[in-house]
C-alpha cells in the first residue's frame, strides 16, 4: 500500500502553472527578481579572502546574476574541522529531530519557490517548467530523507540471542561527508545528498557546480534559518580545485557525487590514495541511454515521449536518451513524426513560457557538443538541426540537433545536450541491440516502447540498467515512486530517493551484552 512502509508523506504539490491565478503572481514576482544580485560564499569566510568570479547567464553571458567566492585551502580545513567536532552531537540528536530540522528546512523551500525558480531560470538557464519541477524534487528529497530518519533510527534492531545474550543493531552516522553536485540539478540534486547524510546523522561540507554556486547558497542560507546549525550544514564554493583539498583531507568519511564518470573515478583514486578512514564514494555518473521503439508501439505516443526524453531541459540531464532504435519496417513513418514535433520546439529564452529549449550551461558545453556534431557530419552521417533564434549568440546556444547513426557502439561518449542520434534495427535484431547498449559499460536509463508482452519481458532480463521506462519516458524520476540511478559507469547506487539510500550514509553497529 502507498505509505505502508513510509508513512503518509506525500510529494510537493508543485506549482500549477496552468491556473493563471498562480501563474500571473508568479511571473510577476520572477520579474520582480529578474535584476537581484546573488552572493555565494563559504558559510565561515575566513580572514584571507578566496578568488571572486562572476556568475553569468548561460542564456546572455553578459548578463551577471552574482559573484560566487571561492573557499580557500585554509577555509576548507577550518570546515572541515568543525563538521567533524560537531558530528557527534548531531548524530546524538538522534533520527526524529533531524528529521524536523529537515522538514523545516523543505517549508521554507517550498516558501521561497519563486526566489529557486528565478535563480533556476538565471544562473542554470532552466525553463520556467524545470525550475518548477527543480523546487518539488528537492522538497520531496527533504521530506523523503526526513522519513527515512525516523523510519532508520528510531531504535535499534533487536537481533536474536541464542545463548540468552542482547544483541542489538543501530545505525550512526558516518562523520563528515562532502557532497559535491552537479549544475544541471543546481538544487534537487545539491540539496538531496546532503539531505540523505544529515539524516543518517552525518555533518556536511558541500561544494556546489562552479556554474551555480548562488542556488545552492540560497539553500544552505534556508537550512540555516530553519535550524540545522551552520557547522553542521557548510557550504565551500569553488571549482575542481577545491573538491580536490576536500577528497584529499583524511577528515572525510564519505563523498556523493553527481557528475561526469571520470570525474568520479578521479574522487575514487583520491579518496584511495589518503589516509584515514576508508571511505564511502555515492556516486551517480552518466549514461549513454538508448530507447528501444518496435513496430508494436503507438506513435503520438513515441513521439512525445522521444522529444522530452531527448530535448527537455535542454537534454541535459543523465536520464536524457541519447539513442532512439527504431524498428525499421516503422523507422520512416516514426521519424517523420519525430521530426515534425522537433521542427515545433520553442527554442530561446528560457524566461519565456514559449520556451521548450533553453541554453546549455556553458560556452565548454556548447563547444563540445558542436565539435561533435561537427565530427558526426564528416564522416558522413546523415544531420538534422533546428535554426538557433535571433540573438542566441549572447549565449550558450546549441540548436537542437537528430543524427542517425549505424550502431550506439558509434559513439565513443556521451554528448551532455539537445543531441538526439537514432539507429535502426530488424526486428530478429532485439538480442544484438540490447547487447550493445550493455557494451558502452554504462546503465542508467533505457526507455522501450512496445505492447508486446515478450519483448517487454526480454528487455527487463537482459537490459542492465538502473531505471527502465516501459512506454512513457524516461527522464524525470520521482522521488520514492522511482528511485534514482544507474549502475556499471553510471554509478555506484544506491538510488536517490529509494529506500536503500540514506542506509549507505550510515554506519552500523552491534551491541552484544552477555547477561
Ligand atoms: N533524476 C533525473 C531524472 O530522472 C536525472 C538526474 C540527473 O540528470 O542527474 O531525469
Amino acid at each position: 500500500l502507498p505509505g505502508a512502509i513510509f508513512g503518509n508523506r506525500a510529494n510537493s504539490a508543485g506549482v500549477d502553472l496552468a491556473d493563471p491565478l498562480v501563474r500571473e503572481p508568479l511571473l510577476a514576482e520572477l520579474a520582480g527578481l529578474e535584476a537581484r544580485k546573488w552572493e555565494a560564499a563559504p558559510t565561515f569566510p575566513g580572514a584571507q579572502a578566496g578568488e571572486i568570479a562572476p556568475i553569468t547567464s548561460p542564456q546572455d553571458l553578459s548578463h551577471e546574476v552574482g559573484t560566487r567566492r571561492d573557499a580557500t585551502a585554509a577555509e576548507v580545513a577550518d570546515a572541515i574541522a568543525r563538521a567533524e567536532a560537531i558530528q557527534p552531537g548531531w548524530n546524538a540528536l538522534g533520527g526524529a529531530k533531524r528529521a524536523l530540522l529537515l522538514e523545516a528546512a523543505a517549508d521554507a523551500f517550498e516558501a521561497h519557490t519563486a526566489k529557486f525558480i528565478s535563480l533556476c531560470q538565471r544562473e542554470a538557464g532552466k525553463t520556467l517548467v524545470d525550475g518548477v519541477l527543480e523546487v518539488r524534487e528537492a522538497v520531496d528529497f527533504l521530506r523523503f530523507y526526513a522519513g527515512e530518519a525516523r523510519r532508520l533510527f528510531a531504535a535499534p534492531i533487536p537481533l536474536p540471542g541464542p545463548t540468552g545474550e542482547e544483541n542489538r543493531l543501530s545505525l550512526a552516522g558516518r562523520g563528515v561527508f562532502a557532497t559535491i553536485s552537479p549544475w544541471n540539478f543546481p538544487l534537487a540534486i545539491f540539496i538531496g545528498p546532503a539531505a540523505a547524510a544529515l539524516a543518517a546523522g552525518n555533518t556536511v561540507v558541500a561544494k556546489p557546480a562552479e556554474q551555480t554556486p548562488l542556488i545552492a547558497a540560497l539553500a544552505v542560507k534556508l537550512c540555516h534559518e530553519a535550524g540545522i546549525p551552520p557547522e553542521v550544514l557548510q557550504l565551500l564554493p569553488g571549482a575542481g580545485e577545491v573538491g580536490q583539498l576536500i577528497t584529499s583531507d583524511p577528515r572525510i568519511a564519505g563523498v556523493a557525487f553527481t557528475g561526469s564518470t571520470a570525474t568520479a573515478q578521479a574522487i575514487n583514486r583520491s579518496l584511495a590514495a589518503r589516509e584515514g578512514p576508508i571511505a564511502t564514494l555515492v556516486a551517480e555518473t552518466g549514461g549513454q541511454n538508448a530507447m528501444i521503439v518496435d513496430s508494436s508501439a503507438l506513435p503520438e505516443q513515441v513521439t512525445r515521449d522521444v522529444v522530452a526524453s531527448a530535448f527537455q531541459s535542454a537534454g541535459q540531464r543523465c536520464s536524457a536518451l541519447r539513442v532512439l532504435y527504431l524498428q525499421d519496417d516503422v523507422a520512416d513513418d516514426m521519424l517523420r513524426m519525430i521530426k515534425g514535433a522537433f521542427e515545433a520546439l520553442g527554442i530561446g529564452d528560457p524566461a519565456r513560457l514559449a520556451t521548450d529549449v533553453g541554453p546549455v550551461i556553458d560556452e565548454d558545453a556548447r563547444q563540445a557538443l558542436e565539435r561533435h556534431v561537427a565530427r558526426r557530419k564528416k564522416e558522413g552521417m546523415p544531420v538534422w538541426r533546428r535554426a538557433l533564434p535571433k540573438g542566441a549568440g549572447a549565449g550558450c546556444f546549441v540548436a537542437p540537433t537528430i543524427i542517425e547513426i549505424g550502431s550506439i557502439a558509434d559513439l565513443k561518449r556521451e554528448s551532455f545536450g539537445p543531441v538526439l542520434h537514432v539507429a535502426r534495427f530488424r526486428a530478429d535484431e532485439l538480442e544484438r541491440v540490447i547487447a550493445d547498449i550493455n557494451a558502452t559499460g554504462y546503465g542508467l536509463t533505457l526507455g522501450l516502447h512496445s505492447r508486446i508482452a515478450e519483448t517487454r519481458r526480454t528487455v527487463e532480463r537482459l537490459a542492465r540498467v538502473g531505471n527502465l521506462y516501459v512506454n512513457r519516458n524516461q527522464i524525470g524520476a520521482v522521488v520514492e515512486s522511482q528511485p534514482f540511478g544507474g549502475e556499471g559507469m553510471s554509478g555506484t547506487g544506491p538510488k536517490a530517493g529509494g529506500p536503500h539510500y540514506v542506509l549507505r550514509f550510515a554506519t552500523e553497529r552491534v551491541v552484544c551484552i552477555d547477561t
